[in-house]
């Protein structure tokens, strides 16, 4: 069994890969050639927003987006610790501070009146409050309506972290839509991957826009050699975008594979020792990953062994979460003061989750977990 399958999804679609390809190849312009254009326009509209740029993974997204608001020293930037660390690398890197803000145990996304409480009691000492960076964790879009209501209260930007959320919703409105700058990440186990590293940014703003297109080619002004900022070499390659173009043709129909599995799962585990995946009633998750938690830390050792010896892979996302890294061991601070994160981290492991996961490897999954 496989944790993510790509092998069948490939099967299914690899003739019109092979002529994507191709394509790339007779035109030759492997970078920012058409494929790049087209795939932009067409993830723009399915997401509903006026702008998407492609980039070279959710990562540089993130930077770019960070830069197009001119994030820098002495600024805060509010986040969740409970995440990949792209989310706060980013900030670091600019010289910005991560302020964490603990996540909702149910959602496992930031808790936008904790977010609320630490916006109102100030950034630490010395630092000015700019922007949020939410995470739309497993695939399911945080809890946007409060949190825009808090950031717009003290004129704060939010970037939405949606690296695991391409295609999901929140009260009808697509992730990808719900921040000033929305970033997301091809990397290929993510819910729609390419064959490398990409990423994307979607914004209504054509400033913000027009600042991620230059800051992406070096801060390239109106020529390629007058540099207007400081920027990154941050572009999607062309061939990455034909497979997408490729692959986003079965993407809507993925989705609705990847809820059908989460059904079943949910069904099949239900009564169970483990705490299974909250997907509140506005919100549809893509299921990036289908993450649990165990009773105990001891309780996820035995059962992921389990699972093991039944040739069943599964996963910690996230075993340790920033707070407690030791990259962010300058920030002071102790395991306990994000208890929940920490928590989580203790007890969450996910299952394989994918499109083309089977009803009887679901079941394989559900007797061993649930088997004495
Ligand atoms: C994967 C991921 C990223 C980074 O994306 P890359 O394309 O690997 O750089 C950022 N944030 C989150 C939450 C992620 O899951």
């Amino acid at each position: 069994m496989q944790f993510v399958d790509l092998k069948k999804q490939q099967e299914r679609i690899r003739a019109d890969i092979e002529g994507r390809i191709s394509a790339v190849l007779d035109h030759g312009k492997y970078i920012m050639g058409p494929e790049v254009g087209e795939l932009e326009r067409l993830l723009a509209d399915f997401c509903g927003v006026e702008q998407a740029v492609g980039c070279a993974s959710g990562t540089d997204a993130l930077l770019m987006a960070l830069m197009a608001l001119e994030v820098g020293p002495g600024d805060a930037v509010y986040t969740s610790p409970f995440t990949f660390i792209s989310t706060a690398e980013v900030i670091s890197l600019l010289g910005a501070t991560p302020v964490f803000v603990d996540i909702d145990p149910r959602t496992f996304n930031i808790d936008p009146n904790l977010l609320a409480d630490s916006i109102e009691n100030g950034p630490p000492d010395g630092l000015k409050a700019k922007a949020v960076i939410t995470v739309d964790l497993f695939g399911l879009p945080a809890d946007f309506d409060p949190i825009r209501q808090t950031a717009n209260e003290f004129g704060l930007y939010i970037i939405e972290d949606a690296a695991q959320s391409f295609g999901a919703e929140y009260k009808g409105r697509k992730a990808c839509a719900l921040g000033d700058i929305t970033c997301t990440s091809f990397f290929p186990a993510k819910p729609l991957g390419c064959y490398g590293d990409g990423g994307m940014c979607f914004t209504d703003d054509e400033k913000l826009d027009a600042a991620m297109r230059s800051i992406r080619v070096h801060g390239k002004g109106r020529e390629k050699y007058d540099n207007v900022r400081i920027g990154i070499n941050g572009r999607l390659d062309t061939v990455q975008a034909a497979i997408l173009l490729s692959k986003f043709s079965i993407f809507p129909e993925e989705i609705q594979l990847r809820n059908e599995a989460a059904h079943r799962y949910a069904l099949l585990l239900e009564g169970g020792d483990f705490t299974l995946p909250f997907t509140p009633e506005h919100s549809t998750s893509v299921w990036a990953q289908y993450s649990i938690l165990a009773q105990s830390q001891g309780h996820r050792t035995e059962v992921m062994a389990k699972l093991k010896e039944g040739g069943i892979p599964s996963a910690i996302y996230y075993p340790k979460p920033l707070h407690m890294q030791t990259a962010y061991a300058n920030l002071g601070h102790d395991p306990e003061d994000f208890p929940v994160s920490k928590d989580c981290s203790e007890r969450i492991f996910s299952l394989p989750m994918h499109p083309y996961l089977t009803e009887e490897d679901q079941q394989a999954v559900a007797d061993a977990l649930l088997a004495g």
